[in-house]
Formats: C-alpha cells, sequence, structure tokens
C-alpha cells in the first residue's frame, strides 16, 4: 500500500488555536495509524501578516501538545519557484490565460452585475478570449496582468469523495475563473497549497469544512497539473454556544493553545478533548491514552455536524468547556506518578519552589504527595496554589478557613503549640500516634476533636479541605508540623 502523508499546513498569521490544534491531532493520529508520515508545512505566503512570532507560537504550541512530525518544517515561501513554475505550466498548456482587466474594471462588472441582478456575479471571462496577438500586444503596452484558471465550460457537476461527508458536487457553471497569480507575480494560496501537497506526495488532506469552497476548485487544479486527488476528509467547524466560529477576537485567550499551557492543564487532556470535539468513537468512552486513541481513530467517525465548544464568557465554571475540566481532573488523578512528577516539576521550578532532592533523595517523599494532593485538583496550577504548604514555609491561608477555624476559636493559640509539645515527645510519629494524641488532648480540654483538627489543617495547609488530617502531618513531617503549629500566635496577630 501506498505510504500514508499527511500535513498540517498552518498560515502563521496569529496564534495555535484549538480549531488548528485539533486539525494537527487528526492529522497526526492518522498518519501514527497507517505509520504514515506527518508533514509540518508553514504556508507563509502571506508575508505581511505572516510572523516570526507566530511560527514560534505554532511550533511550541505542537510540541507542548506532544504532536510530533516527521518532515518539516518546510516553509511554503523557499519553494515560491514551483509555484511560478506550475503557474507556467498551466499557461502553456492552456489551462489558464493572462487577465488584464484591473481591480477597478472587476469592481464595476460585479457591481453591474449586481444591478442587473445576473445569476452570474464572477468574472464575465472577458480575457479568456484574448488571442495571442492581443495578449502580447497588452503585454507591449506593460498592462500588468494576473493570471486566471480557466474553469472547463462543462455541462454537469464537478464531485470529489469526501470521507467524512460523502461525494461532494458542484456545477462547472458555478465556478469562475479563479486567480491564481496576482499581476506581482506571487502565487495565491489555492495554487501554492496544491503544488506543494504535489511535491509532498500528501495522500490524504485532512481540514476543516471552511476549506470546502477552495477544495473543489483544488480539485481543478490537480487535474489540470495531471496530478492523483488525494483523498479528502472535511472536518466540521468548531462553534461556541451561540453557534459562532471560535475566533480569539471574538473569544480571548480561551481558545488559544498557550492559555491551557498556562493555566496547568495536561497536554494529553487537551488532546483527548479535542478529539472529542468532532470525532466519535461510537460508544460512550470518553477516556484515551495515546496508544488507544491512535488504535480506535477513524476518519470515518468524524462527525459530519459541527462541534460545540462550551464556555460562558464571565461565568468561572465555564471558563472553558466542563468536559475538558472533567478529562483534565481524570489525568490529574489517575496518571502515571512519574509523568504528573515531570508536569508538576515545571510548575514549582517556576515558583522556586523545586528542591534538587525531590528528583533523589526525596524522590519518593516528592510523588507520594503528588499523589496524596492530586485528588482534589483541577490543574497542574493547584500544586503550587493550593498544595503550596507542601513544598514551602511561605503560603497564603485562605480567609474562609481562616475565619471559621481559627479566628473564631482563639483558645487554638493555646492548644495547638500544646499539641505541637506532645507532637515533638512522640516517639512514633505516624498517622496513628498522631491522631491519638490529637483525640487524647480534644478530651482533656472538652472539645471536640474536630476543632482542633480544623484549626490544624488551617494553620498546616491554609485549605478549608484536604486529604486526612494525619496523612498530612505525616507527609509535612513532625519539624514542620510542630514549627507551623507553634507558630498560629501569627496568624491571630496579623488578623
Ligand atoms: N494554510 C491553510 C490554513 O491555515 C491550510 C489549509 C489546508 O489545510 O489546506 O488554513
Amino acid at each position: 500500500m501506498e505510504e500514508v502523508r499527511v500535513r498540517f499546513p498552518p498560515s502563521p498569521t496569529g496564534y495555535l488555536h484549538i480549531g488548528g490544534a485539533r486539525t494537527a491531532l487528526f492529522n497526526w493520529l492518522f498518519a501514527k495509524k497507517h505509520n504514515g508520515k506527518l508533514i509540518l508545512r508553514i504556508e507563509d505566503t502571506d508575508e505581511e501578516r505572516s510572523t516570526q512570532a507566530s511560527i514560534d507560537g505554532i511550533i511550541d504550541g505542537l510540541q507542548w501538545l506532544g504532536i510530533d512530525w516527521d518532515e518539516g518544517p518546510y516553509f511554503q515561501t523557499d519553494f515560491a519557484a514551483d509555484h511560478t513554475a506550475a503557474a507556467n505550466r498551466l499557461l502553456a498548456s492552456g489551462h489558464a490565460y493572462k487577465c488584464f482587466c484591473t481591480k477597478e474594471e472587476l469592481e464595476k462588472k460585479r457591481e453591474t452585475a449586481l444591478a442587473e441582478k445576473k445569476a452570474e456575479v464572477g468574472y464575465d471571462g472577458t480575457c479568456r478570449h484574448l488571442t495571442a496577438e492581443q495578449v502580447r500586444a497588452k503585454e507591449a503596452q506593460g498592462i500588468p496582468a494576473t493570471i486566471r484558471f480557466k474553469v472547463p465550460k462543462r455541462p454537469g457537476t464537478l464531485f470529489y469523495d469526501d470521507e467524512v461527508l460523502g461525494r461532494i458536487e458542484r456545477a462547472y457553471s458555478e465556478i469562475e475563473d479563479f486567480v491564481i497569480v496576482r499581476s506581482n507575480g506571487k502565487a495565491l494560496y489555492l495554487l501554492c497549497n496544491v503544488v506543494d501537497d504535489i511535491r509532498d506526495r500528501i495522500t490524504h488532506v485532512i481540514r476543516g469544512q471552511d476549506h470546502m469552497t477552495n477544495t473543489t476548485r483544488q480539485v481543478l487544479l490537480y487535474e489540470a497539473l495531471g496530478a492523483k486527488l488525494p483523498v479528502f476528509a472535511h472536518m466540521p467547524l468548531t462553534l461556541d454556544l451561540q453557534k459562532r466560529k471560535i475566533s480569539k477576537r471574538s473569544h480571548g485567550e480561551v481558545v488559544a493553545v498557550q492559555f491551557y499551557r498556562d493555566m496547568g492543564f495536561i497536554p494529553w487532556a487537551l488532546c483527548n478533548f479535542l478529539c472529542l470535539l468532532g470525532w466519535n468513537p461510537g460508544n460512550d468512552r470518553e477516556f484515551f491514552s495515546r496508544e488507544e486513541l491512535i488504535e480506535a481513530f477513524s476518519l470515518s467517525r468524524i462527525s459530519r455536524v459541527n462541534s460545540v465548544f462550551n464556555f460562558k464568557p464571565g461565568d468561572a465554571k465555564f471558563f472553558t468547556d466542563p468536559k475538558l475540566i472533567a478529562i483534565n481532573e481524570h489525568y490529574l488523578r489517575t496518571m502515571d506518578l512519574a509523568e504528573l512528577g515531570d508536569l508538576v516539576r515545571k510548575e514549582l521550578e517556576a515558583e522556586h519552589l523545586w528542591d534538587p532532592a525531590y528528583a533523589t533523595s526525596r524522590r519518593d517523599w516528592y510523588l507520594a504527595t503528588l499523589n496524596l494532593i492530586r485528588d482534589r485538583f483541577h490543574t497542574l496550577k493547584d500544586f503550587v496554589t493550593a498544595g503550596r504548604a507542601y513544598f514551602s514555609d511561605q503560603y497564603p491561608i485562605d480567609p474562609k478557613p481562616l475565619a471559621k477555624n481559627v479566628l473564631k476559636q482563639p483558645e487554638l493559640a493555646v492548644w495547638l503549640p500544646q499539641l505541637a509539645g506532645r507532637y515533638e515527645a512522640l516517639a512514633e510519629f505516624d498517622a496513628e500516634a498522631t491522631e491519638r494524641v490529637c483525640r487524647e488532648l480534644a478530651e482533656e480540654l472538652a472539645v471536640k476533636p474536630g476543632v482542633l483538627i480544623n484549626g490544624m489543617r488551617t494553620v498546616l495547609t491554609g485549605q478549608l479541605a484536604g486529604p486526612s488530617m494525619f496523612d498530612i502531618i505525616t507527609t509535612l513531617g513532625r519539624e514542620k508540623v510542630v514549627a507551623r503549629l507553634r507558630r498560629i500566635d501569627h496568624l491571630y496577630a496579623a488578623a
């Protein structure tokens, strides 16, 4: 069988957004599934809008997601000679012609056609019928020319078989002669994209449905260039709850891949979510490992209807799609601890909380601590915010438990240091002994153990809730526990 070769060809005119990332992901999955190749091609022909920052952002984003490519990045502008050569071949073979109509003339014709309510408002074909002599004469006068593709005047429809949508047809008569090279000699995207796909021996073009109007015209280009058509698979668009296409302009950062990295999402969680946004596994399954997804993926299960990215601006719970948050939580709780350890390490390093011993002598402690605290967390950021007390003596105290569990019980300023003293004296500092001692003291003081436990939780972790108190105590270790319990008076002083 022919080698599967797919491509991800972003135009570097902005950040990598989740729609683009999904396109890259589907191509990557398809390549991996068929032992094929993924080619990264930067379509930078629009020189005014392409930026280096965007190229860097796209590459960083793909790398962060774990979407690796086999060839490239190629840059479309490096192949300008190929594009020009193809245009010249089309001219020579009679599939294209020079058009000398000026912008103003075309605009005028359009207006007249619109005013006369003509069915066809596209190019009227004025230059299609120029003789070779007329062309030479115009060239001699120095009139600039674009190159237009000569759409065959055939009856019936042009068609291709889309892997997702089935047969797509369009009447030849509806397709106007389109420009493939500007009057400044630069080839247009429509042509460059096809020439590059032919050169890169692309077998499958998997891209958004927003490209379908291009596809029909590109089918004509393939035919005229004598090249075999790739298989086309058009993916549904991603819309918001109001059914608007998602874009940074209307939706802001939340549609940028970078946002999820900054918010502490797990890259694979985003991939898993993106895949379900437009691909249907055929059952209720929601979580797929990388290998499982590669195995399960198929173009035929790409959905035909648009997918909805469910987020509500201004609603904290819906700061992004809740399904994405749930998937992230799932991976946070279940992923391999060593892998989680690597991800949390980056967060700790960024906050200057990383201790090199966590990679050596304290690795067991480090991983056990992550395992203890990960259950309630939503993102990787929580390890350095809500979980800060495990890695630093400087951690914020949530005002809610501070008011409820500490300030309302001023006697704790005496009781907790008293407990600290008993903890210091314990022969064995473990969960069982620390709990026993705590309950004994509560009994002596005639208070509910919860009063001491809640106060302790607030003082030791700054949090209202968390893992079992005595697991926290043993994780933090005697020294920190004793010191923090003795420091409780600072909380009253600061209040
Ligand atoms: N450069 C185009 C884009 O970013 C690529 C379209 C295609 O996949 O052919 O939309």
